[in-house]
């Protein structure tokens, strides 16, 4: 019997089954899908608690906690994975495009001298900074430690880890049936029928789709994002912007990634001609010279969005051996490292 099955192999499954595998279980991943072909493959992969998590609550502690491991993280995952992964803490710089915002994001500033490293940049130097920025904006909140992550580098690189410590994962089958048996429990997919010591669900906006989690359900729903990737024509961009309408990550190849949109139309993945031309409108906004970038792509996901804003990390209230990691909604990817930690504690 295997220690350890993971439905779902989003980067939380990932991150939580090379976690598993390193401290030594033996683990079986599924899913329906490619590895990280959920909401994963979508995301702008940035890494911004003092953004995301608005007011100081637990979303915010534990971001900046998941901050904190990133780089050991990182490290980890490339020497075990032998891969490289495109890391950079480039910051980012929340543009004032009217004058209200303006106030805010200052007095946010100053706010958090309190080692937060977010500082107000009034609007000349946020030109010297980023000369692509349109002279409307009145100037900017850098926060220094903010940074990104490329996230299929990411993916690819902790399936390679947790293959290396023996984690198997078997994709494109989906699971339609999870039954406790002999203090254990039997996974069923269309092909095979897998028995393990306990199950992990990690599956993402499709949580409650699975019987086995129906104490979640209606307790996570999907939420549509569009992301689009453009090719930078103009002098490069240094920082992850953020504007009222949009963000802009600019990766090392010279692509920016544009996001993103956030739509309630329940299991919809469609890219829309009105998400695309929203993104376009808002980076053409704060950065003049998008109007020459090339189009890549557009990339949509579904956010796994929890009631109350918070990620699912727990025991089952009802199923001895039945784990959840789910609910991530806009920080599964700043959250990964923390999300494998507390899991695998749990579970061991
Ligand atoms: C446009 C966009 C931008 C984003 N930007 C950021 C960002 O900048 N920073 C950040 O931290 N986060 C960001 N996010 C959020 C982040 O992408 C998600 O929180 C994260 O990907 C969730 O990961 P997951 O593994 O829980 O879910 P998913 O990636 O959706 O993975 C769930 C997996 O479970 C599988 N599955 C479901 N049911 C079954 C089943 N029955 N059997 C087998 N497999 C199953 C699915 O196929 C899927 O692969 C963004 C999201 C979007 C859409």
């Amino acid at each position: 019997m295997v220690d350890v099955g993971i439905i779902g192999a989003g980067v939380i499954g990932c991150a939580v089954a090379e976690e598993l595998g390193r401290r030594g279980a033996s683990v079986v991943v599924l899913d329906a899908r490619e590895v990280g072909g959920g909401a994963t493959q979508a995301s702008a992969g940035i890494l911004a608690p003092y953004i995301e998590g608005h007011e100081r609550g637990a979303l915010f502690e534990q971001g900046l906690q998941s901050l904190a491991l990133y780089d050991d993280f990182i490290t980890r995952v490339e020497s075990s994975s032998n891969r490289s992964i495109e890391y950079r803490r480039c910051g980012t710089l929340e543009l004032a495009d009217s004058a209200e915002r303006a106030r805010t994001l200052c007095a946010g500033a100053e706010a958090r001298q309190d080692g937060a490293a977010a500082e107000w940049v009034p609007g000349p130097a946020v030109h010297e900074l980023e000369p692509c920025v349109s002279a409307e904006v009145l100037g900017a909140r850098l926060c220094a430690t903010h940074g990104y992550v490329v996230v299929p580098e990411l993916v690819a690189a902790l399936a390679a880890s947790a293959q290396s410590f023996g984690v198997t994962f078997h994709t494109h089958a989906p699971v339609e049936d999870v039954q406790p048996e002999n203090g254990g429990f039997c996974m069923r997919t269309t092909a095979e029928e897998i028995r393990v010591g306990k199950v992990v669900v990690c599956a993402g906006s499709w949580t409650s789709w699975l019987d086995i989690a129906d104490e979640l359900q209606g307790r996570v729903r999907p939420v549509r994002g569009q992301l689009l990737r453009l090719r930078w024509q103009s002098e490069p961009l240094r920082h992850i912007l953020w504007s009222s309408a949009c963000y802009v990550v600019p990766w090392v190849d010279r692509t920016v990634l544009v996001g993103a949109t956030a739509e309630e139309v329940g299991f919809d993945e469609r890219a829309t001609v009105a998400g695309v031309k929203d993104l376009l409108g808002a980076v053409c906004e704060i950065l003049p010279s998008a109007w020459s970038a090339d189009f890549v792509e557009v990339r949509v996901g579904l956010r796994p969005a929890s009631r109350d804003g918070l990620p699912i990390v727990r025991a089952s209230e009802r199923i001895t051996g039945l784990f959840f990691a789910t609910g991530h909604f806009r920080n599964g990817i700043l959250l990964a490292p923390l999300t494998a930690v507390m899991l695998a504690d749990q579970i061991s």
